[in-house]
């Protein structure tokens, strides 16, 4: 009995599983009634344990799919699209026929021409839709502890290479099938390595045990901590830009992104939930229809519960789900209970497995498959149609042109029309002068002719506002008197010229002028004017290309100084507040060749000077005029820090502002001095559970001898809290009428004339704001101070959840920016009636010093999925000036 191979025998004890739950011993295990042929490339023949009873590694996973490519090199392709931060190889397969995949190239051809009505006419269109193949991109494991996707990404490959049976060929003949087996391979891999270390004797199901609890930060997110399925629209990780560069290659006619959800629940896959995005048609919904029932019928028959329609939507256009939709394809997520390990114990008293996640989402895999390969000319059909009637859409629309003027802040121009044109657009840039409805702009303005296939696309990211339906608002007005949580699963809010926080013009035409297409490349170099000057360097300050070159010119040695206040120079003309001086006196030895460096990495356009004669503003000299040092910048880490919002900021400050930051953890803060910090960030986080009375001392005291501290979001409610910011946190404003005495349990009688007195009665007193899923909020801006130098006056911030803060009194410090009147505050997204009556004038940023230091304080998030980019001068300020403004 016991003459077992040490290898079955380590895989058996890590495998002990009650008998009611599925096991799995292979392959064939996981679908019976196909029909294997002979293979040396299981994936136990490979990786040494049998299919389905491991978690799979990153590294393991490229070798298996490295395996299948060797063994079928005529049906399958292995194609990279980029590198994670941690350096895996981000890739994805292609398996198809052998006919298919000869003529690969052809079907990629085929698919540009049909993305593209303009240059493809209704026959050639016809012949295309006759020949080509259906195509389905499957993506997996975009949330590294959402385990059992990528094995079923496995199993599915190995399934359409291995089985015999003529449906299964059929599908092949009919299907592209594209395998992005692992999104998210650095957050795998840090669950992985984690999971199987916290694993004893046996696997635990319990859910209180430490295989079910990961550490900070837990697998979901990448290396920069980033949910990456929210980044489809801002494209800030490279996880996410390589693969919409791969999508747009092919326009794959099903993206399918598979998911898992809690361990208590069953199996979600489409039709989606409300609210719906009106820019997704009616042809979309149908084939959602499709999908979802023949999923249906494979889960009726395999006995599998599921439910659809009742959670997950697909409004916000940042999702892998959602993206691919306003391109023409349909698109969609798929969730499977959690085992978050090798078992789990329900609350229904089952048991899951991480083998039923397998199957499941393997059975789902294939059900797409086959839809896509039974449905192929109706679905290159409605392909066609769409990306027809997109540009049709443009030419009968009152938006027949987006024009962005790119003269306020020309690096979030430049970065806007690059991120559209990387997500399909084209996109013109105006050789000369031109106006169009009654606007003049200058040469170097963006044209967006709407009249394009990615219309719709362009429309979602661009427009200020998408609508929810009424009734759905009501539902969810509805569902508020009745103590609900509301029904809205992301943010409502996500233009990106508001968050650019950058002018972009609508027109009803279109403008006629030479023009140049754009290409991809979100910084354009910058450039020296009059390199040889003989006094000084000038730098204007207030866009991200002036922030990486002060970040690359600190970290180079040179010497810069920055004037608080605005000035105008002899010759060179006006610069804002902030602007940035180097003196040849200050930085001799080489300054013309650094200049030129920086320039052409930063995109920053820098001004020689040959003299220091202001005709207005403070000369060089002057006592507004400081010299910046480079701060030693730390961030908090660790629990109770928010994940994400530690890990966005890190990467803003890192990856789009170039410079470092010393992550430390929130223990070390209680255990170590704070000396030679200049600026400590609490990003959000719950830090009452962690920072003692001492700690708290410490901070303060460090605050007071010339620290600069700054709190995001939640921090700043903490900070109040804690004593350290000097203001308060606001309770919902009372009903009018209402009053509830607390000590009395007997009041004088009321008459309730209506129900709406009546429930205006019942709701809450005394409770906090209701929570608010994440509109945009204008807020206007003090410019009279060093904090906002070179801001705009006004700003948009996105407003997530409840926190209200009083304006901080003007003896206490400065209110540096307000959400503003009630009138003008809403920017974009949906806002409850009663917190937009109560936030106009509370504080966005507040700045209060303290000793010979500074608390800053951000109630909402700047970093907010880094994409918040019209707050980054602000947060620069923080960060760059205000430590030469402590002592
Ligand atoms: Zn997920």
């Amino acid at each position: 009995m016991r003459s077992l191979k040490l290898a079955a025998l380590i895989a058996a004890s890590w495998f002990v599983i009650p008998t009611h739950a599925q096991q799995l011993s292979g392959e064939s295990s996981i679908l019976p009634e196909a029909s294997y042929i002979d293979s040396e490339v299981t994936v136990e023949q490979v990786l040494g344990y049998p299919m389905g009873t491991k978690i799979t590694s990153p590294a393991d996973m490229s070798r298996y799919f490295e395996a299948l490519k060797q063994a079928y090199p005529k049906q399958v392709k292995l194609l990279e699209y980029g590198k994670s931060w941690e350096g895996r190889t981000l890739y994805y397969a292609v398996i198809s026929s052998e006919k298919n995949m000869a003529d690969f190239d052809g079907f990629m051809q085929g698919m540009q021409a049909l993305a593209d009505p303009r240059k493809t006419d209704s026959d050639d269109a016809e012949q295309l839709i006759d020949e080509l193949p259906g195509s389905i991109w499957l993506s997996y494991g975009v949330h590294g502890n959402e385990i059992s996707s990528p094995e079923a990404a496995m199993m599915t490959a190995y399934h359409l290479l291995h089985d015999q049976r003529e449906q299964t060929q059929q599908w092949l003949d009919n299907t592209m099938v594209f395998i992005d087996p692992l999104q998210n391979p650095d957050g795998r891999a840090r669950f992985v390595d984690r999971y199987y270390m916290s694993v004893g004797l046996e696997h635990s199901g319990d859910r209180r045990s430490a295989e079910h609890n990961e550490p900070w930060p837990n697998g979901r997110t990448n290396h920069y901590l980033f949910d990456m399925n929210r980044d489809w629209i801002a494209l800030t990780q490279p996880e996410i830009s390589g693969q919409i560069d791969a999508l747009l290659k092919y326009y794959p006619l099903v993206f399918v992104d598979l998911h898992e959800m809690s361990g208590d629940s069953t199996y979600y896959f489409t039709p989606e939930a409300r609210p719906y995005n009106p820019l997704i048609t009616e042809a979309q919904r149908e084939t959602l229809n499709w999908i979802g029932k023949n999923n249906g019928q494979w889960f009726d028959e395999k006995g599998f519960d599921y439910f659809t329609r009742e959670i997950f939507d697909a409004f916000y256009p940042g999702y892998g789900a959602s993206w691919p939709l306003y391109q023409g394809s349909v698109a969609m997520t798929y969730e499977m209970a959690s085992a978050r390990g090798h078992l789990f114990e329900r609350e229904d008293g089952d048991v899951l497995t991480y083998a039923d996640g397998v199957q499941q989402h393997f059975i789902a895999s294939i059900s797409t498959i086959q839809t896509v390969s039974e449905r192929r000319e109706a679905l290159l059909q409605k392909f066609w149609e769409y990306r027809k009637s997109a540009v049709e859409a443009g030419e009968d629309s009152d938006v027949r042109s987006i024009i962005l003027p790119a003269k306020d802040d020309p690096a979030a121009a430049r970065k806007l029309a690059s991120l559209l044109v990387e997500q399909g657009a084209d996109v013109q840039q105006a050789e000369e002068a031109f106006d169009v409805c009654g606007t003049d702009y200058e040469a170097g303005a963006y044209i967006i002719d709407m009249a394009q296939p990615a219309h719709r696309m362009i429309r979602t990211l661009m427009d200020k506002q998408v609508d929810m339906a009424d009734d759905f608002l009501a539902e969810q007005e509805q569902r508020r008197n009745n103590n609900l949580p509301d029904q809205i699963y992301d943010v409502t809010g996500w233009s990106l010229p508001l968050m650019f926080n950058v002018d972009s013009h609508q027109c009803d035409d279109l403008p006629g002028v030479a023009t140049a297409s754009v290409e991809e490349g979100r910084i354009e170099p910058g450039k020296v004017i009059n390199p040889d000057a003989k006094v000084a360097f000038l730098v204007r300050w207030g866009d991200m290309n002036a922030g990486r070159f002060l970040t690359a010119a600190l970290q180079e040695g040179l010497e810069v100084r920055q004037s608080e206040l605005a000035f105008t120079h002899e010759s060179a003309g006006d610069f804002p507040s902030g602007s940035l001086i180097l003196t040849r006196a200050d930085n001799e030895g080489g300054l013309q060749a650094k200049l030129q460096a920086l320039a052409k990495a930063s995109g920053a356009t820098i001004e020689g000077v040959d003299s220091s004669w202001m005709t207005a503003g403070p000369n060089f000299g002057s006592h507004n005029v400081s010299k910046l040092e480079a701060p030693n910048i730390a961030i908090a880490w660790d629990e109770p820090v928010s994940a994400y919002n530690a890990g966005h900021t890190r990467f803003v400050i890192e990856r789009q502002m170039g410079y470092p930051v010393t992550a430390i953890r929130t223990m070390q803060l209680l255990r170590s001095d704070l000396d030679g910090l200049d600026v400590l960030i609490l990003p959000e986080g719950r830090y009452a559970d962690v920072l003692n009375d001492k700690a708290v001392e410490k901070i303060k005291q460090w605050v007071s001898d010339g620290g600069v501290l700054l709190t995001l979001g939640s921090a700043s409610a903490w900070a109040v809290e804690a004593g350290v910011l000097n203001t308060k946190l606001e309770r919902k404003v009372p009903e009018e009428g209402v009053t509830k005495p607390e000590d009395e349990t007997k009041v004088d009688g009321k008459v309730i004339e209506s129900r709406e007195q009546f429930l205006t009665e019942i709701k809450p007193h005394g409770a906090d704001p209701d929570w608010v899923p994440g509109a945009l909020l204008n807020a206007e801006v003090d410019t009279d101070h060093w904090l906002s130098a070179g801001v705009k006056p006004q700003v948009i911030s996105i407003y997530n959840g409840n926190d209200v803060f009083t304006p901080i009194d003007i003896n206490q410090g400065r209110n540096i920016a307000w959400f503003a009147d009630a009138d003008n505050m809403l920017a974009s997204g949906f806002l409850w009636d009663d917190i937009a009556q109560q936030l106009p004038y509370k504080p966005l940023l507040m700045w209060q010093p303290t000793g010979n230091g500074m608390v800053i304080s951000f109630t909402q998030e700047p970093t907010y999925r880094a994409y918040m980019d019209g707050l980054n001068t602000l947060l620069m300020n923080a960060l760059f000036l205000a430590p030469a403004k402590a002592q």
